[in-house]
């Protein structure tokens, strides 16, 4: 059955770095046009947010955006990126952009500095987000490595500040801030920037098998690093840099290329923890009795039924 959602290849993920953008007006100076605006689609999760269909100067290819991560009152973070996700799922979306204005963990980094990571360290509390695939997720290569290199190359032609091509990004739940002693505790296990989104969008990227990278502007110091942050540069670069910030977006995302072989959709796997001798037999998996002899969920991913799996033969 139609759900509605047109199919649409490319995705931009809009967070607090972009929330101020005057959608309409900014598309068209930034060289982009509107094909639809305020569209709601029901999911099983509850109604996604309102999202704008676009184009690129330049790209062939339509996006998909919606604003803050899909966050609106009511409804929280892991919800709303289930909404997000199902839609990028039924309109067949391959590769994703998003955006976060972070906190700064590395002591070197400074307000208005860029940072496109390249892992993460997820300190979420959320419980597993995910569209009931059932699939191994490898996390190697997490970050798609062509759209980070476009994204590295889009702001290093127009930075804000600084822009630095690799980092750790803490994932936290937000949405307070950070405490000196959690900063302090971030710094030593090797984050270099605190936001509250890459997880679990980046869990639920794979899951759909498309690409996904974060580009993130870091808008205030960590608490007990440097000096203590200032609410009127936070102020300054929410509604100041948020068209900058989306026309190095806007570059990326001309030059994306929703066919390229980058290797991310081979890293989802069926699950092996499949439950039945014919799924086995049928698929070479392991059966759930020769695992362990009873149902469980374990790393492999969730469990799915026989049935499932058998509808799904071929995937990657
Ligand atoms: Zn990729």
């Amino acid at each position: 059955m139609s759900t509605g959602v047109p199919k649409v290849p490319l995705a931009f993920i809009g967070g607090s770095g972009t929330f101020s953008l005057d959608l309409p007006a900014a598309i068209s100076r930034l060289g982009g046009r509107i094909l639809a605006q305020d569209l709601v689609w029901p999911t099983p999760y509850g109604a996604s947010p309102p999202f704008t269909l676009f184009e690129v100067e330049g790209n062939p290819f339509p996006v998909l955006t919606c604003k803050m991560h899909g966050q609106r009152p009511g409804v929280g973070r892991a919800e709303a990126a289930r909404h997000v996700f199902w839609v990028f799922r039924e309109a067949g979306v391959r590769k994703i952009i998003s955006e976060g204005g972070v906190g700064s963990v590395n002591h070197l980094l400074e307000p208005r500095d860029i940072v496109i990571p390249t892992d993460y360290l997820d300190f979420s509390l959320r419980r597993d987000v995910d569209l009931g695939g059932g699939y191994l997720s490898i996390r190697r290569q997490a970050l798609c490595p062509p759209l980070h290199r476009l994204l590295l190359e889009a702001a290093s032609r127009r930075p804000l500040h600084r822009v630095f091509g690799r980092g750790v990004y803490v994932v936290t739940d937000g949405r307070h801030f950070e405490s000196p002693a959690e900063i302090n505790l971030f710094r030593h296990w090797g984050g270099d920037v605190v936001g509250q989104n890459l997880c679990p969008e980046v869990y639920l990227a794979r899951e759909i098998g498309a690409c996904y990278a974060m580009i993130n502007l870091v808008v205030n110091y960590g608490e007990g690093l440097v000096a203590p942050w200032s609410y009127e540069l936070l102020r300054e670069i929410f509604y100041r840099d948020a068209e900058p910030l989306a026309a190095i977006i806007f570059a990326a995302l001309r030059r994306v290329d929703p066919g390229q072989d980058c290797g991310c959709p081979s890293l989802r796997k069926p699950t092996l923890l499949v439950d039945g001798a014919a799924s086995a037999a049928g698929q070479g998996w392991v059966t759930r009795a020769a695992l362990s002899g009873r149902r469980t969920s374990g790393r492999g991913g969730s469990v799915r039924g026989p049935a499932e799996a058998r509808a799904n033969p071929s995937l990657p």
